[in-house]
């Protein structure tokens, strides 16, 4: 049993990262700015249940932050988002795992990767402006612990990148919002996040 999560999950560990650019512009981005330009679930509406697998250890480490982002996610009026735990990797719309980062995501504390199950056995990474089948977020204590993140900014960081599942881009620094990248003691939705999400859901 243990082979298989471990086999799914052990070849994301090989793609390579391409991170996106990031916009620094003045302002706050609104409605279809503030997402990935073509980029998203295959099926919106597999929001509305998303099927969700969480390792053993991000579980133990980030469970309490998990259920709280998905509760913040699905209480957002005017959007039917919600969650279903399945029990295999590649069963889910949303993957969470902890995992060390061997240099490649340069001190990064979590990164959401999307990915494509369609052409092969594994899920393949895509690009982030394109459709997927599942984005898999991989949550980094050890740069965690580097860059010094308290438990606030370790909560900022597993709803941002449940954000980033729902497609929302980064807002540029200094707009009130959870989808700023870095260190940030904002642990739920803003306004600005909710008027988007709104928006596109
Ligand atoms: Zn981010």
């Amino acid at each position: 049993m243990g082979f298989k999560r471990r086999f799914v999950i052990g070849t994301f560990l090989a793609l390579t990262l391409s991170l996106s650019t990031i916009a620094v512009a003045a302002g706050e981005l609104r409605n279809s700015d503030a997402f990935y330009s073509g980029g998203g679930y295959k099926v919106l509406s597999v929001t509305e249940n998303l099927k969700y697998y969480v390792t053993p250890d991000a579980w133990n480490e980030f469970g309490d932050y998990i259920e709280d982002a998905f509760s913040d996610y699905s209480s957002i009026p005017g959007v039917d988002f919600d969650f279903q735990e399945v029990d295999w990797a590649d069963e889910a719309e949303l993957i969470i795992l902890n995992t060390q980062d061997d240099g490649t995501y340069d001190g990064l504390p979590g990164i959401m990767i999307p990915c494509d199950w369609s052409r092969t056995p594994t899920c393949e990474k895509t690009r982030y402006q394109s459709r997927w089948d599942t984005a898999a977020v991989f949550l980094f204590p050890d740069n965690m612990d580097l860059k010094g993140y308290n438990q606030t900014n370790r909560h900022k960081t597993i709803v941002h990148e449940i954000g980033h599942a729902y497609a929302l881009v980064h807002q540029p620094v200094g707009v009130d919002s959870v989808m700023v990248g870095g260190k940030s003691t904002i642990t739920s939705p803003t306004s600005l996040d909710i008027s988007n999400l709104q928006f596109k859901y």
